[in-house]
């Protein structure tokens, strides 16, 4: 059975785990405070809302907190991943993801309880140099 998601922030890591998400068996609700970005993915995801995830009545009012796992994919702007994240946790959303730009805002994330803070630059850079050197390595 398929899990309920949210992914808050549809630019190109957003939206890609939100399609994979929905390609895996689950229901992914996306949120982006940019019109067009909502457009680009309404067709691929469960729901997808245009709104203003830092604002906490919006999350409530969508139901967030029965979610099973909300992803805040939301990076350059670094006050808005914070609060959104907080508001998460406060509103006890069992498992939030976090993406973080650098270690500081990764070490903030942390410090507000979220259960799990990705880097995908840095990540994927690892992923990279691990396959270079193991080819044969298909999923590390
Ligand atoms: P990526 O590297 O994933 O492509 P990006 O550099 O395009 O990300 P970011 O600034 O990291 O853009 O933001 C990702 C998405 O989050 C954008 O589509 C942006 O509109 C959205 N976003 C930013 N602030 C909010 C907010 N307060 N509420 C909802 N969505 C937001």
């Amino acid at each position: 059975m398929g899990k309920q998601y949210a992914v808050i922030g549809l630019g190109r890591f957003g939206s890609s785990i939100a399609k994979e998400l929905v390609n895996l068996g689950n229901e992914v609700l996306g949120i982006d405070i940019d019109e067009e970005a909502v457009d680009e993915l309404s067709d691929d995801l469960t729901h997808a809302v245009v709104a203003d995830a830092t604002d906490e009545e919006v999350l409530k009012s969508l139901g967030l907190r029965n979610f099973d796992c909300a992803i805040v994919a939301i990076g350059d702007d670094i006050q808005s991943s914070i609060m959104v994240a907080l508001v998460l946790k406060d509103m006890g959303v069992k498992t939030v993801v976090a993406k973080a730009l650098s270690e500081l805002h990764g070490k903030v994330l942390d410090k507000i309880g979220v259960d799990r803070v990705v880097y995908p630059e840095r990540d994927m850079g690892v992923r990279v140099a691990h396959q270079l050197v193991s080819p044969n390595l298909l999923d590390y």
